[in-house]
């Protein structure tokens, strides 16, 4: 069966691929080993040149690459080159610093020298969403291969001419054939590279059944996995917020590319000192995201990736409707062609309500009333998952304090939860485990040798 990529703003097909086969499959697993055997010995320097090159031709390519995304899967075309630019930054950042981060470590042992050395374990696997349909894999693929490996995509089914673009940009920048391939296949072939001896590693963002799955082969295979997979994360808005900033950001970070993103807030706990204060402010944030073509620059809200996606997300507010959740603004799919729906605000929203117990992977924030800062902590915590989140208080000390119980992957105190090189990512719970970028991203697909000599 073919492949289409779909516009979802106008349903237009941007075109029909055909699947790669098994034999292309085959020969792009013998390539990616066959690679390894020289890319893993190559200098640092080598492959920092290299990554350097290829933040350069992202940085050429930016209008191009960004338009590709909003057509394929409906992101902002401002959103998609502020990706473009952060993928540049994070090949630039591992350029820098990989050989840093895999230094030889000395360890204090008195009866002879001993160090660890971090070899790399060959060949990568990443299976990858749409969501950031560049950034996701980029943040994989610069450590990964900074670090010796090689490595193998298999990108979501609707952002193929993506998946295809993320390897000629590698080809263009001058990386060796081999070093990073792109496989047009279905998700039912991730089983059968995972069982191949020749991959060494998986990593996979997305969702938790998707990750359950890999990580269950990856386990039978015993094969190290990192897993990235969603989250419904806290923004705990305490009595002494700054309302109107706080309100600003609480949309921004709902609506950033269309409330598709895993570290989006999707919980907006309040204190109820503020909380109508906070709702007044905050609706009017949400109103001023008006839906419309993602091409055009006054655009703030853009269609949604796909009909499917509409359908769940409208399903899950529905339901938490009829739990006696109440629309406040919007509820529904929008009135209009496209997968639009409309930005949404729900109250009196509680445990067992999906808007409460599931991700809301779309333009919805669930708004939940608390008594005061412990409630707001325990209502934080009371989720399987454990991404990200933020803390809103004009006492930055006290915002720490709420920050370190609250059990989750990262925390932001007065700033917007965003993935950053330099600072660790990933989650705990039903988010996944592993963490990406900075030293520890690096760390997760090399072999920590422990080296004694006497
Ligand atoms: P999926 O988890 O289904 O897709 C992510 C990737 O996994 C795709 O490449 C997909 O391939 C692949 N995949 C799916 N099923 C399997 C499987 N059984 N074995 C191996 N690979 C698999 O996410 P969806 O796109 O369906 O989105 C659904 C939900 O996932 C969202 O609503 C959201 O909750 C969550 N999600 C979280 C993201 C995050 O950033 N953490 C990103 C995207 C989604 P294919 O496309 O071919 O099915």
């Amino acid at each position: 069966m073919s492949i289409q990529s779909i516009n979802p703003y106008n349903y237009k097909i941007n075109q029909e691929l055909e699947p790669h086969s098994d034999q292309f499959m085959e020969a792009a697993v013998e390539r990616a080993h066959d690679r390894f055997t020289t890319w893993k010995v190559e200098s640092f320097k080598v492959r920092s040149d290299l990554f350097m090159s290829l933040a350069a031709v992202l940085k050429n390519k930016k209008a191009a690459l960004a338009k590709l995304m909003t057509l394929e899967m409906g992101k902002l075309f401002s959103e998609a080159e502020s990706e473009v630019e952060k993928c540049a930054w994070v090949c630039e950042y591992y350029a820098e610093h990989a050989e840093k981060f895999l230094a030889d470590e000395k360890l204090k042992f008195e009866d002879g020298e001993a160090f660890v050395s971090f070899d790399p374990l060959g060949v990568a696997l990443a299976v990858m969403p749409w969501n950031f349909p560049l950034w996701q894999v980029f943040r994989f693929a610069a450590p990964s291969i900074m670090a010796g490996n090689t490595a193998l995509l298999k990108h979501a089914s609707n952002v193929p001419l993506c998946a295809l673009a993320i390897e000629e940009v590698f080809l263009e920048a001058g990386f060796p054939q081999g070093v990073f391939q792109t496989l047009l296949i279905g998700a039912d072939k991730v089983q059968v590279l995972l069982e191949d001896d020749r991959v060494k590693a998986v990593s996979l963002t997305g969702s938790e059944k998707a990750g359950s799955m890999v990580a269950k082969t990856a386990g039978e295979q015993i094969k190290p996995v990192v897993l990235e997979l969603g989250g419904s994360d806290a923004f705990v808005v305490l009595d002494d917020a700054d309302i109107a900033k706080t309100a600003r950001i609480a949309a921004q970070s709902r609506m950033i590319n269309c409330g598709q993103s895993c570290i989006a807030a999707k919980r907006f706990i309040v204190v109820e000192r503020i909380y109508d204060e906070f709702l007044e402010a905050f609706t009017a944030f949400m109103k001023t995201y008006e839906l419309g073509d993602p091409m055009l620059s006054t655009t703030k809200c853009g269609p949604m990736a796909m009909s499917k996606f509409v359908d769940e997300l409208e399903d899950q507010v529905q339901r938490s409707i009829r739990k006696g959740a109440t629309p406040h603004l919007g509820g529904t799919r929008a009135d209009i062609d496209g997968d639009f729906f409309q930005p949404t605000i729900l109250t009196e929203v509680t445990k067992g309500m999906p808007a409460y117990d599931e991700e809301m992977f779309g333009p919805v924030a669930a708004v939940i009333k608390v008594k005061n800062e412990e409630e707001a902590i325990a209502v934080a915590n009371d989720s399987r998952f454990g991404l990200g989140g933020s803390v809103w208080t004009e006492d930055k000390a006290r915002g720490i304090e709420v920050a370190r119980k609250i059990v989750t992957g990262a925390v932001y105190v007065n700033r917007m939860t965003a993935s950053d090189p330099r600072l660790p990512f990933g989650g705990i719970g039903k988010s996944g485990f592993g963490r990406e970028l900075s030293h520890y991203g690096i760390k997760e697909f090399v072999n920590a040798k422990t080296i004694v000599a006497n």
